[in-house]
């Protein structure tokens, strides 16, 4: 289980991570694409820190933290990964409606929408060098282990580590979508940054559950 407090947690575990990580996901953005992945990163989570810090420090609805921590990032966002991360939350905030407490069951129901909301509203497979690589692994590894043991921690444990991964395979993949398709053989060897930050995402939410 999860309570408000601990998704608020995870939340705030996710700013500090993103400064820590801002200037890797530019550098890895440098080489890909125009360079902001860790600024726009920034941008957005900070927007959610400012409403962690104000409107959301006393809420108690879990679905209404991720639905505000949904609208906050699409709002400050104005890169492709504004739309993409907000569908997440918003998508995965429909199983924490109303709940100041969630189960195992309704945290596995919020990360299979959350990744299922991103391929919908994106349309990039795996193979297209996205964060879609590191996420759709780590869906089918969660989906699986979670029917197998209905044990959440454990479940989540093996999806981040086919996150991980499926983010490392970005390294191998040409670029086909978005601006570094024009990169040809040069975009070998890099990982792509929403690749990365997804799974610092899915990192951070174990290292907070752990
Ligand atoms: P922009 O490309 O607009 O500058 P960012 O640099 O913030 O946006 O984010 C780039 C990342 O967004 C890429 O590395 C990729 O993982 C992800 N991305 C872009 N388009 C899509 C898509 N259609 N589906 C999934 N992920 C995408
Ligand atoms: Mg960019
Ligand atoms: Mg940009």
């Amino acid at each position: 289980t999860m309570t408000a407090d601990q998704f608020k947690n995870f939340l705030h575990n996710v700013v500090t991570m993103i400064e820590e990580q801002k200037d890797y996901l530019c550098e890895l953005d440098r080489k890909l694409g125009d360079g902001d992945h860790g600024v726009t990163m920034s941008i957005g989570w900070q927007a959610v820190n400012e409403k962690l810090n104000g409107e959301l420090k006393d809420e108690e609805d879990c679905g209404k933290i991720a639905i505000m921590a949904g609208r906050t990032f699409l709002s400050a966002v104005g890169s492709s990964v504004g739309p993409l991360y907000a569908t997440g939350f918003m998508r995965g905030a429909k199983s924490f409606q109303g709940k100041s407490e969630v189960n195992d069951e309704e945290l596995k129901d919020f990360w299979v929408a959350f990744v299922e909301g991103i391929k919908e509203r994106g349309q990039a497979e795996v193979g297209d060098k996205t964060m879609v690589d590191t996420l759709q692994p780590a869906l089918e590894s969660l989906q699986a282990n979670f029917e197998k043991t209905e044990n959440f921690g454990e479940s989540f444990k093996e999806a981040v580590a086919a996150a991980n991964e499926g983010m490392e395979s970005t390294k191998d993949i040409l670029s086909k979508r978005g601006r570094s398709s024009r990169l040809g053989e040069r975009s070998l060897g890099t990982i792509d940054p929403g690749a990365a930050s997804s799974f610092m995402i899915l990192e951070t939410f174990l290292k907070t559950i752990e």
